[in-house]
């Protein structure tokens, strides 16, 4: 296994910043890309903002801050992962996208680089397939917000080979994740239990069976879920949270993920939660507020 020095991430949105952040903080280089400045700026802010709070709780200090974000630089120009050893792809759960993303990536970086996506839902197998070397894809899906969340799903494509399932374990390890394998299925395993269970209750909203409020305190005192479903989906995204009950639903062909038509109007709206301060709840004030 190559030692992975430079680290390209795609996308830095939620998923990306959180990534680009954990693996500067652990010593890599990051090069991370967005389609604009804007949304580029976006990150790297979001990674300022977050950093700082870590050194508020004293859980990094400010020279590791200033280090590590001195290893981040950002770019709009793919072809600065020119010289990456591991690209991680963190663009908008779409399948088209991805693949052209991917199609690039193989144009760029070295033959020596593994490619990885943090899909969370796309079989990975079939994006594996559109490059060039399906042997050296991964499946690293992280969870939301990166920094402080344990888990890293890995997920080994059909053609997966074992030097690249050990180069994912040794990333995680020195990002002090954990890791668990899920086989190559829509969804995996967290998003295959979880999202249903949001898609449920969209329902419940839906048939009026309780409103906004009632549902998430329901879960919360219910259940002791530590958020509500429909919090916990503005926290995701409802378009991400939307294309994996598609991919669910395509993928198992089972009428029991169909997508709430709720959830639909939602995005159709874009009111796709938190990351556009509107979902199933208004984020505009001083605390958030219900919209139905
Ligand atoms: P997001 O909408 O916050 O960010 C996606 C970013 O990708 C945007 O900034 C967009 O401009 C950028 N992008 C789109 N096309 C691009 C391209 N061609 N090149 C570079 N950048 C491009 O979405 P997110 O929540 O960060 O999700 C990203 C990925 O992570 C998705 O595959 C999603 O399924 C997965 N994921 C999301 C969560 C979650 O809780 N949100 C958790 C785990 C995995």
């Amino acid at each position: 296994m190559a030692g992975i020095k430079t680290i390209g991430v795609v996308g830095a949105g939620q998923m990306g910043n959180g990534i680009a952040h954990v693996c500067a903080l652990a010593g890599y280089d990051v090069i991370l890309s967005d389609l604009s400045q804007d949304a580029l700026d976006r990150g790297l802010a979001t990674i300022e903002k977050n950093m700082t709070r870590q050194v508020s709780r004293d859980v990094i200090t400010v020279d590791s801050m200033k280090a590590a974000q001195a290893r981040i630089k950002g770019t709009t120009d793919i072809k600065a992962f020119d010289a990456i050893d591991l690209a991680i792809e963190a663009a908008t759960e779409n399948r088209e996208i991805k693949e052209k993303i991917f199609a690039s990536l193989c144009e760029i970086v070295p033959d020596s680089a593994y490619l990885a996506t943090n899909t969370s839902s796309i079989s990975v197998t079939r994006l594996a397939s559109t490059t060039d070397r399906p042997e050296k894809f991964i499946g690293l899906h992280f969870m939301n917000p990166v920094p402080l969340m344990k888990l890293m799903e890995v997920i080994r494509g059909l053609a997966t080979d074992q030097d690249t399932y050990d180069m994912a374990i040794a990333l995680a390890d020195r990002l002090g994740k954990t890791t668990t394998n899920a086989e190559d299925y829509p969804a995996f395993i967290v998003n295959r239990v979880l999202v249903p269970m949001i898609n449920e209750a969209v329902y419940a909203l839906y048939e009026g069976v309780g409103t906004v409020e009632s549902i998430d305190t329901a879960m919360k005192l219910g259940a002791n879920h530590p958020m509500g479903p429909l919090e916990l989906a503005d926290f995701i995204g409802l378009d991400t949270c939307l294309s994996i009950m598609q991919v669910l639903h395509d993928g198992l062909a089972d009428t029991k993920y169909r997508p709430c038509p709720l959830l639909v109007k939602y995005v159709e709206a874009g009111w796709v939660g938190r990351k556009v301060e509107r979902g199933f709840y208004d984020y505009r004030g001083d605390a958030p507020v219900p919209t139905r």
